[in-house]
């Protein structure tokens, strides 16, 4: 899509509803792939809401200054979802994020396919559900995961393994 298409998004028809969890991050990737929206950039969905550059920031999990009410309220009226839904995506206040690496239950996303906020809390040393830690790169190329933003095939972004394969590479935490 062109960048002229992208400066005229207006208030777009459809509400994506974010799952159990979800990260910031992961949403607005899979916000701005949706057939019906199409926005190539977390710029070009910024700039619709007049929220200056924010989104991209977002999405790495830089929340420096911490998203501000208004902020949350312009984004989701022009996505069509509550300032609160938006605000369940960010870390509670006082829970530090990991910026890096990204982390992966592949447990859990062999489950639902979708990154978890929580598995970028810094006091997060595992999943609790599937008693296994978080991988923190590809089990076996060792490439760092994309932010979540990007995970649009699931997969590894160097040798393509699917994630939901690597769960069979998770170590017990217990
Ligand atoms: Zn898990
Ligand atoms: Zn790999």
């Amino acid at each position: 899509m062109s960048a002229m298409n992208t400066e005229t998004i207006e208030n777009l028809p459809w509400c994506i509803e974010p799952n159990e969890g979800e990260s910031i991050s992961h949403y607005f990737g899979r916000f701005r792939r949706h057939e019906a929206v199409c926005v190539s950039s977390p710029g070009s969905l910024s700039k619709a809401a007049g929220i200056g550059p924010v989104l991209a920031r977002w999405e790495k999990f830089r929340f420096n200054p911490f998203p501000s009410q208004k902020k949350l309220e312009a984004i989701g009226k022009l996505i069509g979802l509550d300032a609160d839904r938006i605000a369940q995506m960010l870390p509670p206040k006082g829970e530090k994020m990991k910026l890096e690496p990204i982390r992966l239950c592949a447990a859990c996303y062999a489950e639902q396919p979708y990154h978890r906020l929580e598995w970028q809390f810094q006091s997060t040393a595992g999943c609790n559900r599937h008693r296994l830690r978080l991988l923190s790169e590809c089990p076996f190329c060792k490439e760092r995961f994309a932010i979540p933003a990007l995970w649009e095939q699931g997969a590894c972004r160097k040798c393509h393994a699917p994630f939901r394969t690597m769960k069979k590479r998770q170590k017990v935490y217990s």
